[in-house]
């Protein structure tokens, strides 16, 4: 349905022809009025003798269209249902492209398919940010390339690959020697440089959803990395802004069902970051799992209250190994379109 307030004259041939096509694209279009009501200068038509007033002829076409709100309405019910239209920003990424899932090996872990990883300080992989990207620049920056051989040496010591973010171009060739997934952060969705980058090396991607990025966005975003020959990308869901301010961000776990609809990355939610609350990550990671999400990020201090940076999200031990647990009970999510529960 299309409500045009335009300036131009319905005899206008340049109006009257986007008229024309708005008929022909749209299910009910109805003419308010034309001002001025007369064309200033009628259109030629064939026939017309150049020189000479043209031929007597309404100025403009007689309606047809329905006019009633009832009739309207009924028009737009009965006529068929256009075909999705899924803009074209993506192509590598697209469930279209390889309908299998994206399975990503890092060290013995498997992240993609029908595989749960959990990266926390523990559990599969090991996270933690050297390089923060704080709000203010007063605020505790991370412990930069000292910080990144503390976290090496952990992984090495437990075992665990580890993850980290990475927030410029030119941190990426020692990033990419040293840790094992590169995590984008949200701020830097779309840094397009910075992706390009990425896409130039050897090790899987952890893209951030950004704060205000839609899913297509986000997509594309991915794009940008396996269009330059990197194809480990694993999408993470992390809170998006909304107008709702209880919880730090609004974890969209929507958001898992359409990506593994619509694409073959894999993809984990963040509900540490996704709601800003110690109270409300167990929950929304069980939701998480039981929505389809192929692993969890997950925020851990061992004294939270103590921790330099988002301490009101980090879980102790103790909460974390709680959370874990009754994670196993819940089933993992199936795929979008069925009817069947996990
Ligand atoms: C983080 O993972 O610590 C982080 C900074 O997350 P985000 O980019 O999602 O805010
Ligand atoms: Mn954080």
């Amino acid at each position: 349905m299309f409500f045009v307030d335009f300036e131009g004259n319905a005899a206008d041939p340049r109006t009257a022809s986007a008229l024309d096509e708005l008929r022909a694209a749209a299910l009910f279009v109805k003419i308010l009025g034309s001002y001025p009501a007369k064309a200033l200068r009628a259109p030629a038509r064939p026939g017309d003798v150049p020189g000479q007033p043209p031929a007597e002829r309404p100025l403009s076409r007689p309606e047809s269209a329905a006019q009633d709100p009832a009739e309207m309405l009924e028009a737009v019910a009965a006529a068929p249902r256009p075909a999705a239209r899924r803009s074209r920003q993506y192509k590598l990424v697209d469930r279209a492209a390889r309908p299998a899932d994206t399975v990503i090996p890092v060290g013995d872990v498997l992240v993609g398919g029908d595989g749960f990883v959990v990266m926390a300080g523990g559990a599969h992989v090991l996270r933690g940010g050297v390089f923060k990207p704080r709000t203010s620049p007063y605020a505790f920056q991370g412990l930069g390339w000292d910080g990144l051989d503390l976290l090496v040496r952990a992984g090495r010591e437990s075992g665990l690959p580890v993850v980290t973010e990475v927030m410029a171009v030119d941190q990426v060739p020692r990033m990419a020697a040293a840790a094992d997934i590169l995590q984008v952060g949200a701020r830097n969705m779309q840094n397009f440089d910075l992706l390009r980058e990425l896409g130039k090396v050897d090790r899987p991607v952890l893209l951030k959803r950004g704060l205000s990025s839609t899913i297509e966005e986000w997509l594309a975003a991915a794009e940008y990395v396996v269009a330059q020959g990197n194809q480990q990308v694993i999408l993470c869901e992390r809170g998006i802004r909304t107008f709702e301010s209880a919880t730090r961000n609004t974890l969209d776990l929507s958001a898992v069902v359409v990506v593994r609809e619509r694409s073959h990355l894999p993809v984990i939610v963040d509900p540490s970051h996704g709601t800003g609350l110690r109270a409300y990550v167990a929950p929304m990671a069980w939701a998480a799992r039981a929505a389809g999400a192929q692993g969890l990020l997950i925020e851990v201090h061992p004294e939270p209250e103590k921790a330099l940076s988002d301490a009101d999200q980090s879980l102790s031990f103790d909460e974390f190994a709680a959370l874990m647990r009754r994670l196993a009970a819940v089933p993992s999510g199936t795929a979008a379109g069925t009817t069947e529960g996990p």
